[in-house]
């Protein structure tokens, strides 16, 4: 596969990077995964502004133009050989002299490394019965609204998940439902979608914005609020959403089934529809 990295096409393996490099010190620095379909990159324009934003958090200027982002994606989507993929990015804060915590000086680069992956193929019996979360309490820093590659929180309770037979791990905080390890979480209780606000506790999800646009289009009611765990057991339906995996069901949160523990109609409808939207050939 053709990657990039600081400006250069080239192939995935034959990309070396320093071991000053301070993302692989210190995880300093940012990323973004964006859906490719038939070729074409599904919210673009979204995913930079995104970018922008956790650049900004971590006080790093884009080392990039607007332009120049998106005709890297789209070089590299056509090397990659233009049909479904993801494309990964991430910017670091450079390699500098020395291991030192403060900035570097304004002659390190940031490093820019893409890359295209396949999308990952929903496994039959999650297609089929939906997926099973388990409980992990979050204790995540105080910005997860920056997508910073320190992900160690989220590796530990990946592999949590996995190891009690779980597909996701949704992460809880002072008794709420804030959000899965790479996923936003939604319930349905009532008739009324539920999912937590943006606030620094969650990553603004690019999957979430549009789902709640195609919620309000099909005359659905949308509330953005916090959700106590106490809500799970009222659930008629829930589900986790990312730009790798769309909308997944969730049937299952530890031994409890969440409605009748089948992928209900509301997702099904709102899938239906990000389906069709996703691949209507547009990039913004
Ligand atoms: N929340 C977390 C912690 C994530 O890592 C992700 C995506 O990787 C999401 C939510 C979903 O965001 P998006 O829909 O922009 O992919």
């Amino acid at each position: 596969p053709i990657a990039w990295f600081n400006g250069r096409f080239q192939p995935l393996e034959e990309i070396r990077l320093s071991p000053l490099d301070r993302g692989f010190l210190f995880a300093d620095g940012v990323y973004e995964v964006i859906p490719v379909y038939q070729g074409h990159p599904f919210q673009l324009e979204a995913h930079l502004d995104r970018l922008d934003y956790s650049l900004d958090g971590i006080r790093l200027p884009n080392p990039m133009s607007r332009q120049d982002w998106r005709e890297m994606v789209e070089t590299l989507i056509q090397g990659n050989g233009g049909g479904d993929m993801t494309i990964y990015f991430q910017v670091t804060r450079g390699a500098d002299h020395q291991r030192d915590h403060g900035f570097p000086g304004d002659d390190v680069e940031a490093t820019r490394f893409a890359m295209a992956s396949p999308l990952p193929v929903l496994p039959e019996r999650i297609r089929r019965e939906g997926a099973r979360a388990c409980l992990v309490a979050d204790t995540r820093w105080a910005r997860c609204d920056i997508k910073s590659i320190a992900l160690l929180p989220n590796v530990l309770a990946k592999q949590q998940a996995r190891e009690q037979g779980a597909d996701e791990a949704l992460f809880h905080r002072d008794g709420e439902l804030v959000e899965g390890s790479s996923t936003t979480l939604f319930l349905v209780v009532d008739g009324v979608i539920l999912t937590p606000p943006k606030s620094h506790a969650i990553l603004p999800g690019i999957t979430r914005d549009v789902i709640i646009e195609l919620a309000k289009e099909a005359g659905l009611s949308v509330r953005q609020e916090a959700i106590p765990l106490s809500r799970l057991s009222q659930a008629s339906e829930a589900w986790i959403s990312s730009s790798s995996r769309e909308m997944v069901p969730l049937t299952r949160v530890g031994e409890q089934p969440i409605g009748q523990g089948d992928p209900g109609p509301v997702w099904k409808r709102l899938q239906d529809a990000l389906v069709k939207t996703s691949r209507q050939n547009r990039s913004e």
